[in-house]
């Protein structure tokens, strides 16, 4: 089978061709502007490829409710031109109704991940990116988990760290996960990019707090697995350590398995190369035709 995926990002789109292994034949990236500008471009990569289906695994938030009548469009994201932008849609109609599956960007790595990745074959498994935003996808029981609509960690209220008078960054929140803990607040907080400040302590410290307070949540919550942590500031493998140490200070031995006794299998990692979400993209599309 050849299928089609759509990593659709705030700052970029990756297009991409590949099969139901997870093999990637042909890729290419186009910068998110417009949808005006950006759509055409994105449906002339894959017009004329003869593909069986298409994956799209979109930024958020997103309308991911089957049912609904608004299936497939983002909904009140910051980017203006992207508001309530039909994205399934015009990807379906532009591409001669090819079944299309569609998801959101984390919920198409933790498929990535439990289909070829660091979660292979477990039933209950998540996957945080920490960047721009704050987001997580969750299999549970097997199924990719939407509810209501689809999870928002990023903006569960955090305890604020003793000493820390941070107001956060959240445009909503203030001093939620995001507010506190995503690349934008790391750099309102202390001045500089994230990425130029490995050599300070402090920061990645602070950070460890923050996100272990959310692991925890999340492991108390939904009794994952296996938690998988990616995006542009998981980078900073320094993190890794400190926040396995939190967390398990976090839980203070109120639960024991063996995946909490073996914690460095247990946070990890993404594992995919960066290619998480265009590979669950393609995933997304095979799921699409078996429908
Ligand atoms: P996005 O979330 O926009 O899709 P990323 O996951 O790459 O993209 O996240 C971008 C954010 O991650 C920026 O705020 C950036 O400062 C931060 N970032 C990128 N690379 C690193 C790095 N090596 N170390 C720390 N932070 C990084
Ligand atoms: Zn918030």
């Amino acid at each position: 089978m050849l299928y089609g995926a759509l990593e659709a990002g705030g700052t970029k789109m990756i297009c991409a061709i590949g099969n139901e292994y997870g093999q990637i034949l042909e890729q290419t990236t186009i910068p998110t502007t417009t949808p005006d500008e950006t759509m055409p471009q994105v449906l002339d990569f894959f017009k004329d490829k003869e593909l069986d289906a298409v994956g799209v695994a979109c930024f958020g938030p997103v309308d991911v409710r089957k049912s609904s009548s608004t299936y497939g469009n983002i909904l009140n994201t910051p980017k203006i031109a992207w508001r309530n932008f039909p994205m399934l849609k015009t990807i379906k109609t532009g591409l001669n109704n090819i079944p299309v599956g569609f998801d959101t960007d984390v919920n198409g790595a933790i498929l990535a991940e439990v289909t070829w990745g660091a979660a292979k074959n477990l039933t209950d498994a998540v996957y945080f990116t920490i960047g721009t935003g704050i987001g997580m996808g969750v299999i549970s029981g097997g199924n990719l988990l939407h509810g209501m609509l689809h999870p928002e960690i990023g903006h569960i209220k955090m305890s604020v760290v003793h000493n820390d008078d941070f107001a956060g960054v959240c445009p909503s929140h203030g001093t939620c996960f995001e507010g506190m803990a995503s690349g934008p607040a790391i750099e309102k907080r202390w001045g500089k990019s994230a990425k130029d400040l490995n050599e300070n302590n402090d920061v990645w410290e602070l950070e460890a707090d923050y996100i272990a307070q959310a692991l925890t949540t999340v492991i108390y919550a939904l009794s994952p697995q296996k938690i998988i942590l990616g995006g542009g500031v998981m980078h900073q493998k320094q993190l890794f350590p400190l926040i396995r140490e939190k967390v398990l200070e976090d839980i203070n031995n109120y639960i024991d398995t063996k995946e909490l006794r073996n914690i460095a299998n247990y946070i990890v990692p993404a594992s995919l190369n960066d290619k998480q979400g265009v590979m669950g993209a393609l995933k997304l599309a095979e799921m699409a035709t078996e429908e």
